[in-house]
């Protein structure tokens, strides 16, 4: 159900980033910081995001007006084939629990965050927004996206039964600063750039890419989706989910010349074909968010530059 709802201002409102310590609610919080309002944030330590009575008595307790949703259970293409259950049923609960309790204590707005891997392997690329369920998902995230869209489901579902303002947006594959660095299971851009600067800094011959190097990927810098979660909190209002992209795709033998490049590596290039290539092209339409106008403004080569000045600045506080 379409519905017209003036803009949201974000100024004098209790805003609740609900994953404040990964890459997209850490970038979202800073971004927030600018506007008169209530931050409120939540460590995993004091409240278990996948148990219902925790969350709500928590919602209740505090009443935030406007919720980021980016709290998730996230990782690489081998973390996701390793941990079915943890990607299938953590964020599903996640999701349920703070999709249903923001309904329960009348949010203005809740923006979720899903992923590009929701939408089916075989449809046209780029994914326009109406492939969503159109076909077979890619069995290597399959767990991860099966969640997503079950929690993008459920935010309609309470548009149209309950007029809730609850949005979907799916970032293309992002990068930045808070990532994780975990050599097996975090995603290539944090897993290549410690790879390439361990072995710079260790004078290694040669550094292994997994895959056959041939898959095209979208890469976003998570500064540039954090402002278009904003831009879209206060401009969009409708059921249908809407794609965040770069709009500039690389394979990822490209994408690793670059990082070696970035990191000033002098060594060789190694490609692992044991390893998995998941999907062989992964790339959103984001022409409508671009009509409703928003762009990125930060290039790869860019973003890359900015990714690696951070980990070099923040080595202490890196999370594995
Ligand atoms: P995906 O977009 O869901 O497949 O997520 P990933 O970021 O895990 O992987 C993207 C692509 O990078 C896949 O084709 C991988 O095979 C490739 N890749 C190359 N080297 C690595 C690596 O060290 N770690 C990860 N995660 N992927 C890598």
């Amino acid at each position: 159900m379409e519905e017209k709802k003036s803009r949201i201002s974000l100024d004098n409102k209790k805003i609740w980033v609900v994953g404040h310590n990964g890459m997209v609610g850490n970038s979202i919080l800073k971004k927030l910081k600018k506007y008169k309002s209530n931050l409120l944030v939540t460590e995993k330590k004091d409240l278990d995001l996948r148990c219902q009575e925790k969350v709500q008595n928590w919602m209740k307790r505090k009443k935030p007006e406007v919720i980021f949703l980016a709290a998730a259970k996230v990782g690489g293409i081998a973390a996701n084939m390793a941990f079915p259950r943890d990607f299938l049923y953590d964020n599903v609960m996640i999701s349920f629990n703070i999709i249903n309790s923001a309904k329960l204590i009348n949010v203005n707005k809740l923006v979720y965050l899903g992923s590009s891997c929701i939408y089916p392997k075989n449809v046209k690329q780029p994914f326009v927004e109406d492939s969503l369920l159109k076909g077979e998902l890619e069995s290597s995230n399959q767990w991860y996206s099966l969640a997503k869209i079950a929690g993008i489901k459920l935010c309609e579902a309470f548009r149209i039964q309950d007029n809730c303002n609850f949005i979907s947006v799916m970032p293309t594959n992002l990068y930045g600063p808070m990532d994780k660095f975990d050599d097996i299971n975090g995603h290539v851009p944090a897993a290549l750039l410690n790879r390439f600067h361990l072995a710079k800094i260790n004078d290694l011959p040669k550094v292994t890419v997994w895959g056959s190097g041939t898959p095209l990927r979208e890469f976003l810098y998570v500064d540039d989706l954090a402002d278009a979660c904003i831009f879209l909190a206060k401009n969009y209002n409708s059921s249908q989910l809407i794609n965040v992209g770069s709009g500039y795709e690389i394979s990822i033998k490209k994408f690793a010349n670059l990082i070696k490049e970035i990191v000033g590596y002098k060594g060789k290039i190694i490609f692992d074909s044991s390893k998995p290539d998941g999907m062989k092209r992964k790339m959103l339409n984001s022409e409508k968010i671009k009509k409703i106008g928003w762009k990125p403004r930060i290039s790869l080569k860019k973003g890359l530059k900015l990714f690696y000045k951070w980990y070099l600045n923040n080595q202490n506080i890196l999370r594995r």
